[in-house]
């Protein structure tokens, strides 16, 4: 009953956040967010900006997300705003990124499995009760800030304003497929851009390698050689320092258990991940169904439930697609 009264009222946190996001235009990311200042510098790359230079001179294509213009439009809606944006997007197609997680789901190398027990049924008691016990960081999942950086922010920290962002897909599936160790380049980002314009600033910006479709088989997922070696793609700091620092970029997110890739998990580095996260922006792991979203021209909606000082916590991912 608690638990009904709770989930009801995250939903309609949610909703609210949505709406209210759509019609307000799509957060862009303040470059000088004090928040996001006074991040540790000791995981920080070396001063030395990378190569990430000037996207590809392609002309913006019309699907490009607007945030900008959308803000311009309408930055203070009337109840009536609200009712025509929730119609427009209740009208649009719902692609859920999430994995339902279970016992045996994939994890982190260092985790012990879930687990699951009832302590009220229906038959006995008149309602059902299950107390689960997992990692914060199981399944689809958020990382907030102080996964890594005491100080930064925990997930009931982050402002729910985020939870509507514009959805950005770098597809590098096909790279994957040839090459389970690749990461991804500034090459692909240009790529991106020459194809539809600059990526938003306030963007959550997603990998697909397709790993997800390995799920729910750890030994798939981890991909271990002989030696013991993880082979899972990644991410590179030259891409994600481009995307947090040029592109000011609100999240990031990706299939795999982590943002580095399976060889340098295996020697226990996680430099990527902690410069994500000690930029002050949360990530999320895990994702799914990135194939059946565009690269560009979405929206994502980013939810958890809001543990006091968390550190990670299961999340629930859903993108919001234009059906034209
Ligand atoms: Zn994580």
């Amino acid at each position: 009953m608690t638990t009904r009264g709770t989930a009801g009222t995250f939903a309609r946190a949610l909703l609210a956040s949505a709406v209210l996001g759509l019609v307000l235009g799509i957060h862009p990311a303040h470059p000088a967010d004090p928040s996001a200042a006074g991040a540790p510098a000791a995981t920080a790359p070396a001063a030395g900006t990378p190569a990430a230079g000037t996207p590809a001179a392609g002309t913006p294509a019309a699907s490009a997300p607007a945030p900008d213009a959308t803000a311009a439009a309408s930055t203070s809606p009337s109840a009536a705003d609200l009712q025509r944006a929730y119609a427009i997007l209740h009208a649009a197609r719902f692609v859920d990124l999430t994995h339902a997680f279970g016992p045996d789901s994939p994890h982190w190398k260092g985790f012990a499995p879930e687990s699951v027990t009832t302590l009220y049924t229906i038959a006995r008691d008149g309602f059902h009760v299950d107390e689960f016990c997992h990692p914060g960081q199981w399944g689809t999942h958020v990382d907030p800030p102080a996964h890594f950086h005491d100080g930064l922010k925990t997930v009931d920290q982050i402002d729910p304003s985020q939870f509507l962002l514009p959805l950005v897909v770098l597809d590098v599936h096909t790279q994957v497929a040839h090459n389970p160790d690749y990461v991804v380049t500034m090459d692909d980002v240009r790529a991106w851009e020459a194809k539809h314009g600059s990526i938003p600033a306030g963007a959550f910006v997603a990998l697909r390698t397709d790993w997800s479709k390995r799920w729910p088989d750890q030994a798939a997922m981890q991909n271990a050689d002989a030696q013991g070696v993880l082979h899972y793609p990644g991410w590179s700091m030259a891409v994600l320092q481009y995307l947090y620092e040029q592109r000011h970029i609100t999240a990031s997110g990706h299939e795999t258990t982590d943002t580095d890739p399976g060889v340098a998990v295996t020697r226990n580095d996680y430099s990527l991940e902690s410069y994500v996260l000690g930029t002050n922006h949360f990530q999320i792991e895990l994702l799914a169904n990135l194939d059946q979203v565009p690269e560009a021209g979405a929206l994502v909606m980013v939810s958890f439930p809001k543990p006091e000082n968390g550190s990670g916590f299961p999340a629930r991912v859903v993108a919001i697609v234009p059906r034209s």
